[in-house]
């Protein structure tokens, strides 16, 4: 495929490839959107659009592996055109993509006809995940080559397709396995969730993390890793919320089993306290926002590197549904487009490493979904490229953002690292805070 993309030379950067900051190093890309040379001597060829990074970063690209955009069906919510707009703001360049809402992602044409209708709507770069429910069971085989993965609610959430028992899970991820698909699944359990309603007290009826406790998540990943277990399928568990599920799946990964994974910077960053203060349910979220124990547990667990990144689970709604009563609020709320800041913040604030913060939303994420194009920075790889001033912060201004909603839990906080420029596949589509040009992203998959 042929593509207008000028070559660059960008340098003077202090460039972070997936995994360490190399000091000095320029990096010269192709007219094709490639990384054709990395390196520290690098002299401009005449065709060379040279940029001066003056001491900046020069990040990969990140990668979300967690996302809903409504589209199609929601759109009032979100839709690709805003949502990758949003992305850029926050330096995403690929998407992986949860449809949540109808129609469900049941079949391979749906699939194939949702990737193509995103052509010249998206600004990043795109792969949705399949839906794996009793309806999709016979399309399992079709989806094979077109999608990262099939998705599963373990629990009833914000959205449809829950599974409701055991034996409906053993089916599923027998049908996933057959196909060989991996299964990422969201996982809470939907009778302890009952119990803790069931007992709950004027006080405590609208305390999130109560009404959703730390044993719904654990109840609901050691269930699906049995099962996972059972039937051989390879499981990742989307946004982990808590200390014990981390170690579960670090326990399982440890067994030889094929268990991994994620969590979310709201589990890096916020505490339930904190959750339950913010007006307007903002930070009302599916698995609910837990305790200091759990969120310095998870930064330990990216850190090390036991679990294998950080999705945001960027779930729009607008602020007039979630400023109903708790028991009517939707659950979840947009990030995708404060994600580098985030991840910076999580450093700052709570000790994690720059390095392992940066992996954990390039590398760590792409190589667990199996793209060996994006998240890194190496010679011959998809030259999506991030520029940011470390030095420069922000307060962040819900207003100002590009995805729909319009409004951000992280409302007011001061945040760094904001993207200055992006690149998607060589071509400069984000600047000022603003896109840039016609929305260019691609199918990863089609
Ligand atoms: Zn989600």
């Amino acid at each position: 495929m042929t593509s207008s993309a000028p070559s660059h030379l960008f340098q003077n950067c202090l460039l972070f490839d997936g995994v360490h900051f190399l000091e000095g190093f320029a990096l010269r890309t192709d007219s094709q959107g490639k990384i054709a040379e990395m390196g520290p001597d690098l002299n401009p060829n005449s065709s060379d659009l040279v940029v001066d990074l003056n001491g900046r970063w020069l990040l990969p690209g990140l990668v979300d592996c967690h996302v809903h955009f409504r589209e199609p069906g929601l759109v009032r919510k979100e839709g690709y055109l805003t949502g990758s707009a949003g992305a850029l703001h926050g330096g995403v360049t690929t998407v992986l993509e949860i449809q949540n809402n109808p129609p469900l992602m049941e079949s391979a044409a749906l699939l194939r006809k949702k990737m193509e209708d995103l052509r010249g709507v998206s600004r990043v770069d795109y792969a949705p995940y399949g839906s794996l429910t009793r309806a999709s069971i016979g399309a399992l085989e079709g989806m094979k080559g077109l999608v990262p993965a099939v998705k599963c609610f373990l629990g009833a959430s914000t959205g449809s397709g829950g599974v409701k028992n055991l034996p409906e899970m053993r089916e599923l991820f027998s049908a996933a396995q057959r196909a060989g698909h991996q299964v990422v699944a969201h996982c809470e359990d939907d009778e302890v969730m009952r119990q803790a309603n069931k007992a709950a007290s004027p006080e405590t009826a609208s305390r999130h993390d109560l009404m959703r406790p730390v044993e719904a998540e654990t109840k609901s990943i050691q269930d699906a890793i049995s099962v996972a277990e059972e039937t051989g399928v390879r499981l990742h568990v989307f946004h982990i919320s808590t200390k014990i599920g981390a170690e579960l799946v670090r326990q399982a990964a440890q067994r030889g089993l094929p268990i991994t994974g994620t969590t979310g910077p709201q589990y890096l960053l916020v505490e339930a306290n904190e959750a339950a203060r913010a007006p307007q349910n903002r930070f009302k979220v599916n698995p609910s926002i837990k305790y200091a124990e759990d969120r310095i547990a998870l930064i330990s667990a990216i850190e090390e590197g036991l679990l294998q990144g950080v999705g945001t689970d960027h779930a729009p709604h607008p602020l007039e549904d979630k400023a109903r009563p708790y028991q009517k609020a939707p659950s979840g709320f947009p990030s995708i487009d404060l994600l580098l800041p985030l991840m910076i913040s999580a450093h700052d604030r709570f000790g994690l490493s720059l390095e392992r913060a940066l992996a954990a939303v390039t590398l760590d994420p792409a190589e667990e979904f199996g793209l060996k194009q994006k998240g890194r920075l190496a010679v011959g790889a998809d030259a999506d490229l991030v520029v940011c001033d470390p030095e420069t912060s922000k307060v962040v201004k819900e207003s100002e953002l590009p995805s729909k909603s319009k409004w951000s839990p992280y409302n007011g906080r001061e945040l760094r690292a904001f993207p200055e420029q992006v690149y998607l596949r060589g071509k400069l589509v984000f600047e000022n805070g603003k896109p840039i040009g016609k929305p260019c992203g691609r199918p990863l998959f089609l």
